[in-house]
């Protein structure tokens, strides 16, 4: 059913106040998401800046619930109901504040305003104080799944705050991916909590796909398998700890055959891979927390590597690789390996991603419980898997875990592993093949659980050039050595 207010009829036809929720920005997320919510019987309001998109989604799903369409941002608003829910969804960054902009002066005391597009968290901590000042609410809300997910039920990860959630929440829940039942939505906490997770989250999935594009390489290097074969071997993971969406998808991309060569679909894709930033700002923040995350930023820098065409260009062919000819002799005993090597790696950078998750909560005071995270991952979003229910319990085990490694259930999986993780690691370096994420969560899981780091030299280095004192291990203080003297230990 759809009402309208717009020159398609008689402007003002639509009933004021009726509307439950609304959407402006109709490409295909807001659409997706308009259509969401009317499918779940709430009375939805939609907006787009040029009508035809508004038009397009009413003549073509006008069916599917009740829409109330308007042409103009005013009337639009006038036809929600107090207080109004607007769901902003559209491009993410000047648009979103031009939207912003219109809109403000046209709510009132108690509405909300609900960003759902890819917004850098910082712009959502200033968006949220400044409609604050104005009474409104700002929920900045990550929403993943792309637009199948949008349309049949998307993982939400809203911020902003727990008034302002206690009105939306129910509605958001109700169109959010449900697993065993419960709903991938949960409220995440003040201001830019949201979009902070979904900035993890997206750094997530590309260390999650790297790794899964490195378990590719080494089985087509080690093994000489084609594309098909070796997704025969991501179909069989997918039926055990492995299991998720992506694994799924690897199976089935590896399956296809381009229809104009005859060749497996992924021997004549270009190998750059691309990337909207998300990665970028997820490393970004990483860096400014001080939280190694080194699963993911090798994953947005082996993207990097593969779009810097001229320096492939100048090395291929002419840099020397000094290796052997890779023969795996018992190739059972290699997959596994390398789905050892897979699981383990994949734990490590869901570990440091919750890590940066818990550095930024106690930064900004955000109390987001990385437990109930994991479950709304778990269903409607690109890195749905199975072990996130592993995840989840163990944040329940222990709330205040410092490090996921450490919960009994991921240090007995990664155990039974990290002997294959080195013999993959350690074939992949002799044969040249490079596995940039394995590589580095072996060298991040062999450093934290060092009992002693050569940190120690590069404090006494700085000590020496600059002056920046140390602490010892046998005694409280701070210290600095006279290097260019006689040596003697002052305290600081
Ligand atoms: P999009 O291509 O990012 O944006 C197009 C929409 O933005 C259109 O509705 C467009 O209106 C509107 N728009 C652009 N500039 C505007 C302005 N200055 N004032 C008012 N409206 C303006 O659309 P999308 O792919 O559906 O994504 C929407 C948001 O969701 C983005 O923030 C995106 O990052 C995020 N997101 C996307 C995905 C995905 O899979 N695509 C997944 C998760 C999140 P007109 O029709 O008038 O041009």
């Amino acid at each position: 059913m759809v009402a309208t207010s717009t020159d398609a009829g008689q402007p003002g036809t639509a009933q004021t106040g009726t509307a439950q929720i609304g959407v402006t920005g109709l490409a295909v997320m807001g659409r997706n998401l308009a259509r969401n919510f009317a499918r779940h019987g709430f009375t939805v309001a939609v907006h787009n800046r040029s009508w035809s998109k508004t038009e397009s989604l009413v003549a073509d799903h006008g069916d599917e619930g009740t829409f109330v369409a308007s042409e103009s941002m005013a009337d639009f608003v006038a036809s929600l109901e107090r207080p109004r829910k607007v769901v902003v969804m559209v491009k993410a960054g000047a648009p979103t504040d031009a939207v912003i902009d219109e809109l403000v002066p046209l709510l009132e005391e108690g509405d909300i305003v609900v960003d759902a597009g890819n917004a850098h968290f910082p712009d959502t901590i200033r968006r949220e104080a400044a409609l604050r000042e104005h009474g409104l609410h700002f929920v900045g809300s990550g929403v993943s799944g792309g637009e199948e997910g949008a349309l049949l039920g998307p993982s939400i990860m809203p911020g902003g705050t727990a008034e302002a959630y206690a009105s939306l929440g129910p509605i958001l829940e109700e169109i959010a991916a449900k697993v065993d039942g419960v709903p991938c939505c949960t409220y995440v906490g003040p201001d830019g909590a949201g979009h902070f997770v979904k900035m993890v989250h997206n750094g997530i999935e590309y260390a999650d796909m790297q790794l899964i594009a490195e378990a590719y390489d080494l089985l087509r290097h080690g093994l000489g398998a084609s594309a098909p074969e070796i997704g025969e071997v991501f179909a069989t993971w997918n039926s055990g700890d492995l299991e998720s969406f992506l694994i799924e998808i690897t199976a089935d991309v590896l399956a296809h055959t381009d229809a104009g060569t005859g060749r497996p679909f992924v021997d004549v894709v270009a190998d750059r891979a691309e990337q909207k930033g998300t990665g970028r700002w997820t490393v970004q923040s990483g860096l400014d927390l001080g939280v190694p995350i080194t699963g993911i930023a090798e994953a947005t820098f082996a993207r990097a590597l593969s779009g810097s065409v001229p320096q492939r260009t100048a090395a291929a062919g002419t840099l020397p690789a000094h290796t052997q000819p890779w023969a795996v002799e018992d190739r059972d005993a290699f997959v596994e390996d390398v789905r050892l090597a897979l699981y383990a790696s994949k734990v490590v950078a869901y570990s440091q991603g919750f890590d940066q998750i818990a550095a930024a909560s106690e930064l900004y005071g955000w109390g987001i419980d990385r437990g109930a995270m994991a479950r709304i991952w778990r269903g409607g979003c690109i890195i749905r898997a199975r072990f996130l229910n592993r995840i989840t319990e163990a944040y329940e085990r222990d709330p205040q875990l410092p490090l996921l490694l450490a919960d009994p259930y991921f240090t007995d999986a990664v155990s039974n592993g990290v002997a294959a993780w080195r013999r993959v690691v350690a074939a992949a370096a002799t044969h040249g093949v490079p596995t940039p994420a394995f590589s580095s969560s072996l060298a991040y899981y062999d450093g934290v659980r060092a009992e002693r780091l050569p940190a120690a030299l590069i404090q006494a280095q700085r000590d020496f050039f600059g002056a920046h004192t140390y602490q010892r291990t046998d005694r409280e203080g701070t210290f600095h050595t006279e290097w260019s003297g006689d040596r003697t230990e002052q305290p600081a």
